[in-house]
């Protein structure tokens, strides 16, 4: 990064920052990863030059030649890798994706049935502080109160009492398996279209670690850069039927020019989520959930739904009498960085709440499996028992830059054993 170093050496001394601290930690936040450099290189490739809006073949200025090819490859290879009849990989992130959805099918007014943001929900879901809940009519489904799982006859009480246009299944924070068949089945009885937002388990999807929605959903969106390990950005599938819908709604429903370097990195990424290792990996993140909730439940945690069949675990700190946010900031200066969260029925406010979410998918691309699990469970399970204790965070803390330096991660092995 010579250059950036001539020109701004303020960015590029925090970009320098930012990569030691990747290197150094275990970023355990559920919806962060580490791209390779073969997805970096794309990402920051001259496609970031380039004007395109329109879509492959239709587009609306010249020089066209090769951003066609890059848009059908990441289209062609997102479409074998999910098995989706139509794949539309423009928007812009996550949310611009599911807001397009809301576009191609609804009024302003229009009812749609999501989960309750503090139950594992997104924003996008029809939070009222979000567009989607302030211009439409956003009703939600909670969780069981007993067992933290989605109760489906209370989410088919819900969408028979509302008759949504749109029933979304999709999470951010839940740490189980959800019933698409059962999502279907529930779409059909009040005449819905079922949107699954996969952005959180995409990757899981790809490496056969978790069941597709695909077969069920009328539309499934998904960001590419969760576990799906590729650049910031999204992806719209959808049934043959609904692609003229979609396609209009992201251009120029919401959208002007596509990221042509999004979109290139994206086919690499996609690229890499279907080799056999890239299964693999998705196995791992999930085996290396499995063991940390485990060895948390060994130490006396309570996890939300009392495990996790995902990448995810959210984790209830009630009883070890600490907080969300207290337990977060020990943590991170202890090295282990992972983010405050709301537990369903939790009793405390959304910016201090009762819990931790943490995730597998980062840790599992710097090659961590079970025994680096074991040692980061106990490592939490101590911070959490005495979070007011620095000396305690910075020993900790060295102890995680010397396993960390054992395991380079991806883009970052040239700071590894430093
Ligand atoms: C992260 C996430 C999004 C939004 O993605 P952004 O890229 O942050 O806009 C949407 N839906 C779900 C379920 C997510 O977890």
């Amino acid at each position: 990064m010579e250059n950036l170093q001539q020109n701004d050496v303020e960015i590029y001394e925090l970009i320098r920052l930012e990569e030691l601290r990747q290197a150094q930690k275990i970023r355990m936040i559920a919806s962060e990863n580490y791209v390779s450099s073969a997805v970096m290189e794309a990402t920051g490739s001259i496609f970031t030059n380039k004007y395109s809006e329109g879509y492959s073949g239709k587009r609306y200025y010249e020089g066209q030649q090769y951003v066609d090819q890059i848009e059908d490859l990441a289209i062609k290879r997102a479409k074998e890798l999910f098995g989706a009849e139509h794949v539309n990989v423009q928007p812009y992130s996550g949310s611009p994706a599911n807001l397009a959805v809301y576009l191609a099918f609804l009024k302003p007014g229009d009812t749609i049935l999501g989960m309750a943001l503090p139950h594992g929900g997104h924003l996008t879901h029809g939070s009222k502080v979000s567009i989607s809940g302030k211009y439409f009519h956003a009703e939600s489904y909670s969780l069981d109160q007993g067992t933290g799982n989605l109760d489906y006859e209370a989410i088919r009480n819900k969408a028979k009492a509302c008759m949504p246009k749109i029933l979304i299944a999709g999470h951010s924070a839940y740490s189980r398996i959800p019933d698409f068949q059962e999502f279907r089945k529930i779409a059909d009885e009040v005449g819905a279209l079922l949107l699954v937002d996969m952005a959180h388990f995409a990757g899981l999807v790809a490496g056969g670690a978790h069941p597709s929605p695909i077969p069920f959903a009328d539309v499934v969106t998904t960001t590419t850069h969760k576990s799906l390990r590729g650049p910031r950005g999204a992806m719209i599938m959808c049934k043959k039927e609904h692609a003229q819908a979609i396609d209009k709604a992201v251009f120029p429903g919401i959208q002007g020019g596509p990221h042509n370097n999004t979109t290139a990195a994206i086919a690499v990424a996609l690229k890499e989520a279907s080799t056999d290792s890239f299964k693999n990996y998705a196995a791992q993140i999930v085996a290396n959930a499995k063991t940390l909730a485990s060895t948390l439940i060994d130490k006396g945690f309570h996890l939300v739904t009392g495990g996790t069949e995902n990448h995810l675990l959210l984790i209830d700190l009630t009883n070890k009498g600490v907080t969300g946010k207290v337990a977060a900031k020990a943590l991170d200066a202890a090295g282990i960085v992972l983010n405050y969260n709301s537990v369903p029925f939790d009793t405390r406010k959304p910016f201090d709440p009762s819990g931790v979410r943490l995730g597998t998918s980062a840790v599992t691309s710097r090659g961590f499996s079970e025994k680096e699990m074991v040692q980061t469970g106990e490592w939490i399970n101590a911070i959490v028992a005495d979070p007011e204790n620095i000396n305690l965070q910075q020993d900790i803390a060295a102890q995680v830059a010397t396993l960390c330096s054992k395991f380079p991660a991806p883009g970052l092995e040239h700071l590894s054993n430093k």
